[in-house]
C-alpha cells in the first residue's frame, strides 16, 4: 500500500487526492493549497507528490496569495 508523504510545506499530514479533471489526479494540501504534479494516473500522482517532496520541489506549483 502506497502512502502519502505529508505536505513538504506545512507539514499537514491530511493531503488530499484530488481529479482535476476527468483522468487528471493531483496530490494537494487543503491547508497551504500547494499542488502536486498532475498525472493521469492515481498511484502516479502520488508517486510525484512523494518524489517531489524529497527533492527541489520543482514540480510544484504554489497558488499566488492575493
Ligand atoms: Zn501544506
Amino acid at each position: 500500500m502506497i502512502t502519502v508523504d505529508q505536505c513538504p510545506f506545512c507539514s499537514h499530514a491530511d493531503v488530499e487526492i484530488n481529479e482535476v479533471s476527468p483522468y487528471e489526479y493531483a496530490v494537494d494540501c487543503p491547508e497551504c493549497r500547494a499542488i502536486g504534479p498532475i498525472c493521469s494516473d492515481i498511484m502516479q500522482a502520488i508517486a510525484a507528490w512523494n518524489k517531489a517532496t524529497r527533492l527541489e520541489l520543482l514540480d510544484f506549483e504554489i497558488p499566488a496569495t492575493t
